[in-house]
């Protein structure tokens, strides 16, 4: 049996590190993406490699289309054609919308939005291969529980995550012909350093709201990212499964 070959965008950190975690097996190699942060991509990478997991590791910034096509070379290079796409790279802007300049709104729409789209451009060729030799090809997007509740403290980034929404439903439908399966997972509020400077206020909200009365944990999510990407789950295509210990908005 050929190894799978996963690649996470932003695996050096938060959700992405876990998802890399929770993939990692003998059976697979790992290839993951920083931009900024090359310290935690490659204690990653070491934490991998001691446990005798394969993992690769590529600076990216994905609102860069040409960059995240020789990530994926890179990847086929090494490992072979890709079977998992996990489009986790994001940035968020907390700030009224009247205060916002279009620069900080840019940045949040083409990293959220635009680079999930580069990502997926630049590797459905590689997924294509992959499941012509009747092997799995996934994509898992990262969208956020912003993106059907709104949230008016964060408007680029939950415009972003409804984009995200509505391009994972597109894809799958446009990819179900090659056997590619496309989902999301819309997380709630997840302990990462994401959420690490949100006020109190919002902690507590969230305490208050949620039917389970907790915050996330990165494993909450990469448990159904996991999921979404075992072989046998294989008829559920387009969806967004939230992840929000009941928040229901
Ligand atoms: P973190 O801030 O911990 O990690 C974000 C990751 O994205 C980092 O690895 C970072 O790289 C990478 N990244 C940022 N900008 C770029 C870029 N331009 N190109 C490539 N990579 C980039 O956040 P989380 O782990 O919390 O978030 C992961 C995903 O989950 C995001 O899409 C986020 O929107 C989503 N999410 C998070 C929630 C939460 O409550 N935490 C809730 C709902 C959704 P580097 O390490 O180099 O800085």
């Amino acid at each position: 049996m050929s190894k799978k070959v996963v690649l996470v965008t932003g695996g050096g950190r938060g959700i992405g590190r876990e998802i890399c975690m929770a993939f990692a097996s003998e059976n697979t190699h790992i290839a993951l993406t920083y931009t900024r942060d090359a310290q935690s991509a490659e204690q990653v990478k070491q934490t991998l490699t001691a446990r005798h997991i394969s993992c690769s590791v590529h600076p990216l910034n994905v609102q860069n289309f040409s960059l995240c096509q020789s990530v994926v070379d890179a990847v086929e290079r090494e490992y072979g054609t890709i079977n998992v796409l996990v489009n986790n790279a994001g940035i968020t802007l907390s700030k009224q919308f009247v205060n916002c300049d279009e620069t900080e709104n840019e940045a949040v729409l083409s990293t959220n939005l635009q680079g999930v789209m580069n990502m997926t451009l630049a590797t459905v060729p590689s997924l294509k291969k992959s499941t012509k030799n009747a092997e799995l090809g996934r994509i898992v997007n990262i969208s956020s529980n912003t993106s059907l509740c709104g949230n008016a403290g964060q408007v680029a980034y939950s415009v972003t995550k409804a984009g995200v929404n509505g391009f994972t439903r597109v894809c799958a439908r446009t990819l179900a012909q090659y056997d590619i399966v496309v989902n999301a997972v819309a997380p709630g509020y997840i302990d990462t350093d994401m959420t690490h400077d949100l006020p109190e206020s919002t902690y507590s909200h969230v305490l208050k709201v949620s039917a389970m009365k907790r915050t996330g944990r990165v494993e909450d999510v990469s448990a159904i990212v996991q999921l979404l990407c075992d072989d046998h789950c294989q008829y559920m295509t387009g969806q967004v499964i939230h992840i929000d210990g009941g928040k229901f908005c």
